[in-house]
């Protein structure tokens, strides 16, 4: 970020433009509730509710995230195991339906909350959600048909 870009943000010029609201995607152009002090871009949200959720998840991610990733390593890791070995067995699927779970259970996929901006924090993490379940009923269902 160059310094003039942060100046220009200091003098609230960004607010002045109407953004999404960080928690349910709205446009709004309230300034009073910015998540990020200082950060660019502007997370924002449209009321003090969403802002309080915004900041309690933003919280709880900073706890879970890195359990997070280390199950997904670990299952990715046995996924690509089972396709190496090209292993055909009923439970071959059962990384990728970990995975797929795991996902739904935390969907905290995008590493930069800004990526969340255009629809929104909830809508996205729904859509997310909706995903990772149809690709864990895929893999379900593949699982059966090797029994
Ligand atoms: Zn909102």
């Amino acid at each position: 970020m160059s310094k003039k870009h942060k100046l220009v943000y200091h003098g609230h010029r960004e607010l002045d433009e109407p953004g999404a609201c960080m928690w349910c995607g709205m446009p709004t152009t309230e300034s009073a509730y910015v998540v990020n002090p200082g950060g660019s871009p502007v997370l924002r949200c449209c009321c003090q509710d969403h802002y309080e959720r915004a900041r309690a998840y933003i919280e709880r991610d900073n706890k879970v995230r890195n359990a997070f990733y280390i199950v997904i390593g670990l299952l990715v890791a046995a996924n690509l195991l089972m396709i190496g070995l090209e292993v055909h067995a009923w439970w071959t699927y059962l990384p990728l339906i970990g995975i797929c779970l795991s996902v739904a259970v935390w969907p905290q996929v995008f590493t930069h909350y800004s990526l969340y901006l255009k629809l929104g924090l909830v809508r996205t993490r729904r859509i997310i959600r909706i995903i990772a379940l149809a690709l864990a009923a895929l893999g379900v269902a593949a699982s059966v048909s090797l029994t």
